[in-house]
């Protein structure tokens, strides 16, 4: 689970990591109230679990309570990457000398923590790794032995951070350990013009198997994070997961839904989710599936991959005709049935004829049909 920034800050200000004074509002009429209290000037921010609020227009500064209030109203409700804007945090301005970049994150190629920081932070970081990666340090952490003071010098010597981001660092580093994340971010850390070091921005990514020891994030808090339609289909109970290509995928299996995704990439196309429907397959579970996946801009056509073994495919055909009285298909839909009642699930899909359901028989002809439509639409 992501954090909101201004949760990210309380937890950084419980490490002893300096922060700006903040107040988070829902509504635009508590703004100008919260930034008087913060002294009239403040700079208003989107909270959104995504990156690049700044150059959204997410981020931006208001001179007094009624500009605050105003900046407020017109950042509510903005949709920044398909995250709608529920909430704004007011913080108190500062004067940013230099901005750096710092994070630890879990690097599972390398089996092991990552230190990434660089003196060159701030909104168009993306780009400096990518044009001047000489001008990021990453440095692996020893998880038993962790960050300790003179781990955080190393850091901050190799990324050319001056030394009293040392302390922050190691903060930081416990931040990760106590509260079981898998990624915490300060982008930008900055110098303030009057020598002060400050966490001007915060991300931090909760490890979910250790939900249960960290009690006070809630068992049911629902999670909005990272993207609507994986929050649309946890919250239809979906083994659903976004990626970024054109043909909507639905399997029943996670190894048969897996190895879907690797035959229409084969074919020159790009799987654009994961979805297992799992043993069951009612209609209701393709209903909803079908319905997470057609709101996908992105699909462009939707291949169902199903192999009966104890739910037979006569009962999955069932349920993809009644899905279809409830569901409006607007994209191609190619069905591959084998295995248990394969012969009776494809008669009554024949029968149902709907115009935009083809079926193949195997599952390379079903992905390259698949592809072919979605490179055609
Ligand atoms: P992000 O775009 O989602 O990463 O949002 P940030 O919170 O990192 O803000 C984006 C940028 O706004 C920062 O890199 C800063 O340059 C700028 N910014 C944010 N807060 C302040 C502030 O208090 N004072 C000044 N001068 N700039 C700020
Ligand atoms: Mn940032």
């Amino acid at each position: 689970m992501d954090l909101y920034e201004h949760q990210a800050r309380d937890l950084f200000a419980e490490y002893g990591i300096a922060v700006p004074e903040a107040e988070t509002v829902e509504f635009a009429r508590e703004a100008a109230l919260a930034a008087e209290r913060l002294g009239g000037r403040v700079v208003v921010k989107a909270q959104v679990k995504t990156g690049g609020r700044g150059k959204a227009g997410g981020v931006k500064l208001a001179a007094d309570p009624a500009a605050a209030e105003l900046t407020a109203r017109q950042i509510l409700g903005m949709d920044i990457k398909g995250h709608t804007v529920a909430k704004v945090m007011l913080a108190q301005p500062v004067d940013i000398e230099t901005e750096f970049y710092v994070s630890y994150v879990l690097d599972r190629a390398a089996g092991t923590f990552l230190a990434i920081a660089s003196a060159e932070g701030g909104m168009d970081i993306e780009e400096v790794a990518a044009t001047r990666p000489e001008a990021v340090a990453r440095i692996h952490i020893d998880p038993a032995e962790g960050v300790t003071a003179a781990k955080a010098v190393e850091i901050a010597v190799a990324a050319g951070l001056p030394s009293e981001t040392a302390p922050v660092l190691e903060s930081l580093w416990q931040v990760l350990v106590r509260e079981d994340a898998l990624l915490v971010e300060v982008n930008p850390l900055v110098r303030t013009t009057d020598g002060r070091i400050l966490a001007l921005d915060g991300k931090v990514t909760l490890d979910d198997n250790a939900r249960f020891r960290q009690s006070r994030w809630g068992d049911d808090q629902e999670d909005p994070g990272a993207d609507p339609l994986e929050a649309a289909a946890a919250a239809k109970g979906l083994n659903y997961v976004k990626l970024d290509g054109e043909v909507g995928i639905i399997g029943n299996g996670a190894g048969l839904v897996m190895s879907t995704l690797d035959v229409v990439a084969g074919c020159g196309a790009r799987p654009a989710n994961f979805l297992d429907i799992g043993g069951g397959a009612s209609a209701q579970v393709m209903a909803d599936g079908l319905s997470v996946i057609l709101s996908d801009p992105d699909v462009k056509s939707v291949f169902v991959n199903v192999f009966g073994g104890i739910t037979a495919c006569d009962a999955v055909a069932e349920g993809i005709v009644q899905a279809l009285e409830s569901v409006r298909l607007t994209k191609p839909l190619v069905v591959r049935l084998d295995g248990n009642s394969a012969a009776r699930g494809r008669a009554i899909l024949d029968d149902r004829a709907h115009p935009l359901v083809e079926q193949a028989t195997t599952m390379d002809g079903a992905a390259r049909q698949a592809a072919v439509l979605a490179n055609a639409g």
